[in-house]
């Protein structure tokens, strides 16, 4: 049995831990953003209600808000580069983990929800 935390980050249905969330499993170069609407493995539904994932946004933006603020930080504070340059590196390493970043928050967000109910 997986934990909650290898389930959340191995992008798993939060029910039984085994199906994936998504049907593309690449975890940075996939920009086709669809997710599966039931668990191939126990049907659990990956659709709660309409506009269910907004608050996935938000954890989307609490991470890349405080990464941007802590890279930006340690390369400008510690090792004194250019903030043109860093602004540059920001963009590049978010543009590269943005895919990564919207089903990881994705995949938190249901699992906040809905609970482990075994391998069924
Ligand atoms: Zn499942």
């Amino acid at each position: 049995m997986k934990s909650k935390l290898t389930s959340i980050f191995n992008l798993s249905c939060p029910a039984c831990r085994i199906g994936p969330l998504f049907p593309n499993p690449s975890l940075f170069f996939d920009f086709s953003f669809r997710m599966n609407t039931r668990c191939p493995h126990c049907n659990e539904s990956f659709v709660r209600e309409p506009g269910f994932y907004y608050g996935a946004m938000f954890i989307s933006y609490i991470f890349s808000a405080f990464f941007s603020l802590a890279f930006a930080g340690v390369l400008i504070m510690i090792f004194d580069i250019n903030w043109k340059y860093v602004i540059f590196l920001l963009t590049l390493v978010l543009f590269l983990s943005f895919a990564y970043l919207f089903k990881v928050s994705r995949s938190i967000w249901i699992h906040f929800f809905v609970n482990y109910k075994g391998e069924a």
